[in-house]
């Protein structure tokens, strides 16, 4: 036998919510029919009339009182429980389907029923019918689901459908009505957000950090934007106390301005030390060379890369780095840590960071995380409850990008098109589906292609995901090349500034999520760009959805439109969360009411 806790981790069931959310897949509905109608499944009254054998098959005739009507039953395979169930003159329920066949009501192998009057429900589970229904019975209760916070109204719905009295208040011709299914909807969510909210763990900080911002902010050459306001102030909340670590996610495309955040929360750092986290050298030299810039000349920053330092790293009031800074026996502790392009780091890479971020311990630094994968509202809501979630949806200055769908019959268009913007100095990529030939993908690889692109340019560069040089070609190509040829390997948030044109191979074999960050590789400081989804079908609608907008947050939306979602999903606070009632496309209120709910009953 299986204790109900094996039980429970068999399917998974964590809360009581869990299990009142494993709602009957189908009832069966043990009433007695008021209607006596061809087609339906019908529940009668019956008396025995007559029984006849033929054929090793057996005809019974039945008498139904209340519709005054005859009905005959037909059984396949007789035992003696048929003679004595149906024997003469034996009263009894009947079920099953009720037809018309050559002017004669009838019910093929009728079911004897028994408790008459019950709504059964089925559940589909991993688990026995028997087994499903013993956990529901054991702890399902009304006072059980109101004590973990859900109203009388939530409870008794859920009660209904696991212990129905009337199926009218369940079903509506088979489909589960509206108000239920608004409420499991909001018990989903809920559920959710409670559960997240448990598991966070909060820390003590090191330090509130409470350093001057307003000589950075002043010193910068346009204002900053609503959002990148709104997102400082937050975190200024957050780092102005030691009671509580923060822990933050700040969401924006690319280009929406993340640094000028970052740089921010290192002012509010300093005196105090700050370290900064990159995935690429690449990525953090750019840093390196902004923070430079931008901030006060007192702050002393250093670099610190696998085969590059500067500046004294023991001493600087900013350490910025590679994934080299987890390998440094002697890097100081910071009350502020902060990871930049948090998603392109490894699941492993990420426990990594986490790990610098927990200081001695007992107090936590304050932890920020930067990822420029935009996610729908409604996922931030659903994901806010284990970290702070801050979104920055626009953009400083809108991007002048033109995206075309296009097929082989553009080609020779297209070709010219990217001679004119090498001819005017501007620099070109063009985005493979593979490395090599394979049978099962219809497009040019990157190896078949590259001899005609050679030939035609002179300063052609090739890399791709695998390449072991590949950020040494993309320094040098940022330098001196024309075209680029790459996989998706150029994702990385390289600023790459003469960039206008990108042609993507294949693109409808892509996410949205992926297509919208190659484009944002091009016109990344405002020159006029183009991007061509390069495809075999051309009429997508998903793909021509996608060239009307250039907003990442919008897209995150379209994506889950098209039922896209895993590609959002990737990367982000939590994945493969699957809701069986809501939309994440559609119930933002619901879910904003949730949170609400969740964060009301944990103050309590
Ligand atoms: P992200 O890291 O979010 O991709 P960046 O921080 O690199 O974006 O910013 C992109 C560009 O926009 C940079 O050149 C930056 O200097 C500029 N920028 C940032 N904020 C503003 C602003 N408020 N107004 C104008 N330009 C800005
Ligand atoms: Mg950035």
């Amino acid at each position: 036998m299986q204790t109900h806790k094996q039980l429970f981790q068999k399917i998974k069931i964590s809360t009581l919510l869990d299990l009142a959310l494993l709602i009957p897949s189908s009832y069966q509905d043990n009433q007695l029919s008021s209607s006596f109608t061809i087609g339906q499944n019908s529940i009668f009254q019956a008396k025995v009339n007559s029984i006849n054998s033929y054929n090793g098959k057996l005809m019974v005739k039945f008498y139904l009182p209340k519709f005054n009507q005859t009905l005959q039953g037909i059984f396949f395979r007789v035992t003696p429980y048929h003679y004595q169930s149906f024997a003469l003159g034996n009263e009894l329920v009947i079920g099953g389907k009720l037809v018309l066949y050559r002017d004669t009501y009838q019910i093929s192998q009728p079911k004897v029923i028994k408790n008459v009057g019950s709504i059964v429900p089925k559940y589909k589970s991993a688990l026995k019918q028997e087994q499903t229904k013993e956990l529901i019975n054991t702890y399902l209760s009304l006072q059980a689901l109101i004590d973990t916070g859900l109203s009388v109204e939530e409870s008794e719905c859920l009660m209904a459908l696991h212990f129905p009295k009337d199926i009218k208040q369940i079903y509506d011709n088979g489909v589960l009505l509206d108000k239920n299914i608004k409420i499991l909807k909001m018990v989903e969510a809920f559920n959710h957000l409670q559960k997240l909210s448990n598991k966070r763990v909060e820390y003590p900080a090191q330090k509130a950090l409470l350093g001057d911002i307003s000589l950075f902010i002043d010193a910068l050459p346009f204002r900053l934007t609503p959002e990148q306001n709104s997102t400082i102030e937050a975190i200024r909340r957050d780092l102005s106390t030691k009671d509580k670590a923060s822990k933050r996610m700040v969401v924006g495309d690319v280009g929406s301005g993340k640094t000028m955040v970052i740089l921010a929360s290192m002012m509010m750092a300093y005196p105090s030390k700050a370290i900064l986290m990159a995935p690429t050298s690449l990525l953090a030299l750019q840093l390196y060379e902004e923070a430079c810039k931008y901030l006060p000349s007192f702050v002393d920053i250093a670099l610190v890369m696998q085969n590059k330092e500067e500046g004294d790293y023991l001493n600087a009031n900013f350490i910025i780095g590679t994934h080299a800074l987890l390998y440094k026996e002697n890097l100081p502790t910071a009350p502020l840590v902060m990871v930049d392009e948090q998603h392109r780091f490894g699941t492993k890479q990420r426990a990594l960071l986490e790990s610098i971020a927990r200081g001695d311990g007992k107090r936590h630094a304050h932890f920020i995380q930067f990822s420029a994968t935009p996610i729908p509202r409604t996922q931030a809501m659903m994901n806010s409850a284990l970290v702070d979630i801050s979104l920055i949806t626009q953009t400083p200055f809108e991007k002048k990008i033109t995206t075309k769908v296009v097929d082989k019959r553009d080609f020779s268009q297209l070709l010219g098109h990217i001679k004119e913007e090498i001819a005017k100095k501007h620099q070109v990529l063009i985005v493979y589906p593979l490395v090599e030939e394979s049978e099962s993908i219809e497009y040019q690889s990157l190896s078949q292609s590259r001899e005609f692109w050679e030939e035609r340019f002179e300063n052609t560069f090739v890399t791709h995901g695998k390449d072991k040089n590949k950020e040494r070609v993309l320094m040098e190509f940022r330098k001196s090349g024309d075209l680029l040829l790459a996989t998706t390997v150029v994702e990385v948030g390289i600023s790459l500034p003469r960039l206008t044109l990108i042609v993507i191979v294949g693109a409808e074999r892509l996410g949205l999520a992926t297509l919208h960050q190659l484009r944002g590789r091009v016109g990344r400081l405002g020159l006029e760009s183009w991007c061509y989804l390069f495809t075999h079908t051309p009429k997508s609608s998903r793909l021509n959805a996608f060239t009307h907008t250039t907003n990442g947050f919008d897209i995150a939306s379209l994506d889950l439109k098209f039922r896209d979602g895993g590609d959002i999903l990737d990367g982000t606070v939590q994945s493969g969360t699957k809701f069986r009632w809501l939309d994440m496309g559609q119930d933002e209120e619901i879910v904003a009411i949730a949170q609400q709910r969740v964060s009301i009953s944990n103050k309590k």
